[in-house]
């Protein structure tokens, strides 16, 4: 999708939670934190408040633009270190090198947010074609299984894995087959990784938002689906990304020791039906 450079500052989403006055606890003081997509919308909020938890912060994301820096200077006003990388993660040696660098900038890596995505909307299954399944797939999961493979050596007892994945693994989405299909996967992966190392003391969980404002939205969809956006959930509207937020600080911290393989859902609420 087209990148659209400042885009989140001119969305100005109403302040409807406030994370301003919160200045954090230390929750992650001592660690350094991966985030995938950490220059924009989602990723973007997660490395702003792990930073204020008191974690070093390593951003990677797929172009050279502004919102990066605007991201490690808005992470670097809480006195932390914090470095970014411009690197396509769907493609295996660059997931490898990633990892090395971020060792070799900060010495030690403890949490992985698997956070990049992306969507390309179509209404006829029938047109999604195989470049396009492709590029959604080698984005979405196939960079988790690399960047994940990369990192776990440098992992240990008492550090995480979070995975982004969506509402749509859980919902269908009708427009988005293959995207829900690599969100669908995630939650597997978590359930199964999760099982497979839980004895090195790492743990491996999701977060599945529902729909946030993000330049993700009107990068992908028409002006009619993005007036659309958030009012089928029962809270009647979108989410911002510093309402997640939240959800990856508890399962990066000591707060959650005794939780993975789960996926935290926040996403507006789901509508019941009896
Ligand atoms: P965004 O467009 O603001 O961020 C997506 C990020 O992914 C960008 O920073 C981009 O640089 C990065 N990226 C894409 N392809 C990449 C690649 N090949 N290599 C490196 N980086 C790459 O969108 P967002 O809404 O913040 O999305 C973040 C995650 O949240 C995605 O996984 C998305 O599927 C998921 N999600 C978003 C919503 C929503 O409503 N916004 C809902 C559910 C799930």
């Amino acid at each position: 999708q087209d990148r659209q450079p400042g885009l989140e500052s001119e969305m100005s989403p109403e302040p409807i939670y406030d994370d301003e006055n919160y200045k954090g606890a230390g929750k992650l003081e001592g660690k350094v934190a991966l985030i995938t997509g950490g220059d924009s919308g989602i990723g973007r909020a997660v490395a702003i408040a792990y930073a204020k938890e008191g974690a070093n912060i390593a951003i990677a994301y797929l172009d050279e633009h502004e919102d990066a820096d605007r991201t490690i200077d808005a992470v670097k006003a809480y006195g932390v270190e914090a470095q970014k990388f411009a690197t396509d993660v769907s493609q295996v040696e660059n997931c490898h090198q990633l990892v090395v660098d971020v060792i070799g900038e900060f010495g030690q890596l403890n949490v992985l947010v698997n956070n990049a995505g992306k969507q390309f909307p179509k209404d006829d299954f029938l047109e999604i074609s195989p470049e396009q399944l492709r590029e959604t797939f080698e984005t979405n999961i196939f960079s988790m299984f690399y960047l994940t493979q990369a990192a776990i050596p440098h992992l240990s007892k008492g550090d995480s894995i979070i995975n982004t994945s969506s509402v749509t693994a859980y919902r269908g989405s009708p427009e988005l087959i293959d995207y829900s299909s690599t969100k669908g996967a995630i939650t597997s992966f978590t359930r199964s990784l999760s099982a497979n190392i839980s004895e090195q003391g790492i743990r491996v969980n999701s977060v599945a938002p529902g729909p946030i404002w993000t330049p993700l939205i009107p990068a992908t969809f028409s002006a009619e689906k993005v007036g659309q956006h958030g009012g089928d959930t029962p809270m009647e509207r979108r989410g911002q990304p510093a309402e997640l937020a939240p959800a990856y600080v508890y399962l990066a911290s000591a707060d959650s020791t005794y939780v993975t393989g789960q996926a935290i859902h926040v996403n507006g609420g789901d509508f019941i039906t009896s």
